[in-house]
Formats: structure tokens, sequence, C-alpha cells
């Protein structure tokens, strides 16, 4: 039997309809950019495996971490006991965010991370003795992840059908969306900040919480916004002492061009959920990590204060020096000057698209669309999907539109000729 029978024989892989999706692609080898099958066909990673690779795939430096990592120690329990990985990439993380970020939780992977940034900022308010601040605000299309408190915040993506009846109720207000030539962004934003005062006014002492995916709503659609919106966001729920959680799940470690979304955009969440990147895209791991505030609330002389929240591989020291690895690999000046040029590379190439495509570019991040029949796992662009493979090229439409984030070791002449197919191709089947 061949890999690809014996996977559809035991494999239910994820976000896959499998009686329309039979065959899944088996992968042998990744280096730098690249994928390599069993044929020893390459295909460029341009969606760096679900959004998690920073460096590139099997990257030395990191795999060397993890393998002397795993000899010394490879897990411990982590409520009773520590360890130096988990200390050190807390330490860096705290020194790499903005001001006031004290502490860091971890758990394995972004919709925990999620559910933790919920439970702490919705248990905060209990624990001051506020518990009537029960609303949570998220946007409209932001997507969190798959558990059941990430599916509430997220269930207007159109993905949760089926389990609408068992999500908690969510204030949903829609993203001041925008992209390039966009001259009504500044009504957009006016007109959103408008509706969340006037809900504040009236809900503001019964609100927990407010969730975004700061500058980018990655798995809805690459909708950008821009940093100034997030500033008059922060100013307004200061006002109302509403809490800002952050998930910068996909945003984090340098997608943006920042290494994280909240030094782009100026602005201080008082919790921020990190994972994807977080370990370079090798191991699952994921933090929270939040203000000193918070913290604080969650001290008392009983166990009914704390947060009940743990996972069998919180903290794994494995993952943490993964963690540590890609971090210092992210800060060298090389890869900062990697994250321009793939910058510039985007801008370049998507001015030259038309206004309809409303293209969109956040640094190493960047996006469009194209006049194809829409819809997540259509027909029409799961096609396309298998015609950019058959060319040697990663690309997963969300619907319409099309986003290119590869990993930050891509060359540049790479990122253009990928381009140029991309848009050849593009051209031909518009619609
Ligand atoms: C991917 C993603 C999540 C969920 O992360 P998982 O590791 O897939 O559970 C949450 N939030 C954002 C913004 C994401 O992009």
């Amino acid at each position: 039997m061949t890999l690809r029978e014996r996977d559809q024989a035991v494999i239910w892989h994820p976000f896959t309809q499998h009686q329309i999706d039979v065959e899944a692609l088996p992968i042998v080898r990744g280096e730098g950019a690249y994928l390599f099958d069993e044929h020893g066909n390459k295909y460029l990673d341009l969606v760096s495996s679900w959004l998690v690779n920073v460096h590139g795939h099997s990257h030395p430096v990191i795999a060397k971490a993890i393998y002397e990592q795993a000899l010394k120690l490879e897990h411990v329990i982590f409520a009773g006991f520590t360890h130096e990985p988990a200390v050190a990439l807390a330490e860096k993380l705290i020194q790499l965010l903005p001001p006031g970020f004290s502490k860091a939780f971890y758990t394995d992977n972004g919709s925990t991370a999620v559910e933790v940034g919920i439970k702490m900022a919705y248990q905060y308010w209990r624990n001051l003795g506020e518990p009537g601040r029960k609303r949570i605000l998220a946007f409209t299309g932001a997507y969190h992840g798959d558990t059941f408190g990430a599916m509430s915040l997220g269930k207007s993506t159109g993905f949760y059908q089926p389990f609408h009846d068992l999500l908690f109720p969510v204030d949903l207000f829609p993203l001041p969306t925008t992209w390039m030539c966009d001259r009504a962004v500044e009504a957009k934003e006016a007109q959103v900040l408008n509706q969340l005062e006037e809900f504040l006014e009236q809900y503001g002492h019964q609100t927990a919480a407010i969730i975004v995916e700061p500058l980018i709503q990655a798995v809805s659609g690459m909708q950008m916004c821009r940093p100034e919106f997030l500033r008059q966001l922060e100013k307004l729920m200061k006002t109302y002492d509403v809490l800002v959680i952050y998930d910068e799940v996909m945003t984090g470690f340098g997608r943006t061009g920042e290494l994280f979304a909240c030094l782009k955009a100026g602005t201080t969440p008082d919790i921020i959920c990190l994972a994807k990147g977080i370990t370079g895209g090798f191991l699952p791991l994921a933090v929270t990590l939040c203000q000193e505030r918070i913290y604080e609330a969650f001290l008392g002389d009983n166990f009914h204060r704390a947060l009940a929240h743990g996972h069998s591989y919180s903290g794994n020291p494995i993952g943490c020096a993964a963690g540590l690895a890609s971090l210092e690999l992210l800060l060298q000046p090389e890869t900062q000057q990697q994250i321009n040029m793939i910058t510039a590379v985007n801008t370049k190439f998507l001015s030259t698209l038309p206004d309809t495509a409303k293209a969109r570019v956040c640094g190493v991040t960047a996006a469009f669309q194209f006049n194809i029949q829409s819809g997540y796992g259509t027909g029409a662009s799961r096609q396309i999907s298998k015609r950019f493979l058959e060319k040697g090229l990663i690309v997963r439409p969300l619907g319409n539109l099309f986003y290119i984030l590869p990993p930050y070791c891509i060359t540049e002449s790479e990122l253009k000729q990928a381009y140029t197919i991309i848009i050849e191709e593009l051209e031909g089947v518009t619609t």
C-alpha cells in the first residue's frame, strides 16, 4: 500500500471534507522554504505550513536546541515544578513586549491560549467583586480557534453551525477593514468606534473584555485594520475599564513586520495570546501573558481565586527550548532584513493589481481577492490550489482570497517568481 492509501485508511484530517478532498500529499522532507514529496518534487511553502513556520523547515539551529533539551529534560509536571527553558522564554517575551507584562501562562496551542485569556479576563472581575461584568466583545469575522470558548468568539466565521446551541453569547462589532487605495477607512473606523461607544455607554459596567486579532484577522481572509484604529480602540476601552485581549496567535513573531502587532500599533493590551510561530513552527506551544494587576487579582488564601486551568504539556521544556532558539534567530539583523525584503516585494507586486483585488499588505503578510467562485473549500479554490501545487507552489485560498505568507528565509528571486506565476495563473481564471 502507498502512504496515501494507508493515510486514507486511518487518518481523519483537520478542516477536511473527506468525500471531496480524497488525497493528502505525502511530504517526506523539508528544507528552507521548501517541502519535498516522495518523488523528490519540491514545493515552495507560501503559507508557512498553516501560518506556523518562521525560519524555514528543519532549521538546524532549532533542531539542535530541541535535541539537546530532549537529552537533558524532556518534560516535567508544571504545577509545583519549574525549569530553565520555561522561565528563560517568559523572561525574554516579557522583555520584548510593551511595558507592564509580568506573568506568562503556558498552554500548547492557540485555541487554549485564547481560552486562558478569556478565563483570566472573566474571573478577574469576579475576583475583584464585580461578577456583573460578564459580557465579552469580539469582532465579526474573527477566528480565535476551535475549542468551545474560541468557537463562541468566532461563531461569525460560519465554521461552527452544528454547535451554535452550545456556544456562549458574545457581542459582535464590525472590524473597519482596509486595503490599498481605500479612501473610506477613516469613516469606517469612526462608525465602529461610535457603535462601540454607544454600546459601552449602556453596557460598559457589564463588560469584561474585548478580544481582537490586532492588525490582521487571519483565517477569515487576512482582513486588515490600521494601527490608528487599535490606538483609538484602546483609549475607548480604558475609558470604560474594559480589558483588552490581543489574540496575536498569528500576528506574533514578525508577521506584521514588527515582532508583535502591539509594538507596531504602539498599544499595550491587558492580555496577549501567542502560539503558532512561537517555536518557529517546530512544536506545539502557546503562552498567554498578562499585566501584573490581572495576576494579582488571582492571589488569595484559598484556591477559589486561583486560575483553574492546566494541560498535561503546559510549559513543555522542549517546546520552550525551540521557542528560545527561534526567538534568537528572529532577533538577528539578517532576519529583520529578510522581513523588510519580503514586505517590499509584497508591496511592489500588490500595487500592480486592480482596485477590485482589494490588495493589502502588513509586513510579510500579503493578501488579495480574485473574482473566482468563492467559499471555503469550494471546487474552484480547491482546483486552483491543485494547479499551483503542480507548479511547485503551496497556496491555500480562503474562498476567493489569496494570501502569501512565506518563511522568512525565502529569497527575493523565489518570492518574485512565485508572484509572477500566481498573477499569471489567476488572470487566466478570472471571471
Ligand atoms: C490559528 C489561530 C488560533 C488557533 O490556534 P491553534 O493553535 O490552531 O489552536 C487562534 N487565534 C488566531 C488568531 C489564529 O490565527
